[in-house]
């Protein structure tokens, strides 16, 4: 077998053994395998392997590949940085958008989002270390945020993302992943049963087991599919 579709079973394993661990159902975690930096022929590998769920955190780098695989039925992730006047390109062709980081991101994209392709599936990055360097709502800040969001007629608010602090100890990685499971069920005691976030986008490479472990319900995993990235980013 080539070594990426070989890579995506074993990440799939690794999901099932974690999900089995602490009796959840592995059908509710989605994998998003993260191909930044990667060339579209990897992504055809990971095709092969049955992938269809693609992550990507540069906007041109993304608007490339998904030019280059029009037609394929693959379902395309942002997962990174998103600056006000990227916000058109981002509405139209993607199907989620998992770093929305400030009230006005969100308002840009409700504007711009195509009728035609339905509501755009949305994830507040939550800074759950409180760290400087990192972007995201801080946790204080989110529900009357996240109140506004859900109003917004052109997006469907699903849940929360984060990164956290790199860590490789087991538990501090669920601690920060427990916090932000946390969050998810503040915000939803004051949402409507037909707007509850059902999304918990956490867990990377190095720390899926304790996102899973925690709630997760997409895990974004590129080092361990596509193997190690020339910079680290
Ligand atoms: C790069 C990246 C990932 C993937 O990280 P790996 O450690 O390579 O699995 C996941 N999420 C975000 C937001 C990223 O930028």
């Amino acid at each position: 077998m080539p070594k990426i579709e070989n890579n995506i079973a074993d990440v799939s394993k690794r999901i099932d053994q974690s999900a089995a661990d602490c009796g959840r159902d592995p059908g509710e975690i989605l994998l998003l395998a993260v191909s930044k930096t990667r060339p579209v022929e990897d992504i055809r590998q990971a095709m092969g392997a049955g992938q269809t769920h693609f992550a990507e955190n540069y906007l041109q780098e993304a608007l490339d590949k998904i030019a280059q695989l029009e037609g394929e039925s693959l379902c395309w992730h942002f997962i990174g940085p998103l600056q006000s006047n990227k916000t058109r390109n981002a509405a139209e062709h993607f199907s989620w958008i998992h770093s929305v980081d400030r009230l006005k991101i969100a308002q840009r994209l409700n504007d711009q989002r195509p009728e035609s392709l339905g509501p755009l599936n949305i994830c507040l990055q939550v800074n759950i270390d409180n760290e400087p360097s990192k972007s995201g709502f801080v946790a204080e800040a989110l529900l009357p945020v996240a109140l506004q969001i859900a109003a917004l007629p052109n997006l469907r608010l699903r849940g929360l993302m984060a990164i956290p602090r790199g860590s490789n100890n087991f538990q501090e990685q669920q601690t920060a992943f427990h916090k932000l499971s946390q969050l998810r069920q503040q915000i939803n005691q004051s949402l409507d049963n037909s707007e509850k976030l059902d999304t918990l986008s956490m867990g990377m490479s190095g720390d899926l087991e304790a996102a899973i472990s925690q709630g997760s319900t997409m895990v974004r995993v590129g080092t361990d599919i596509f193997g190690k990235r020339e910079q680290q980013q």
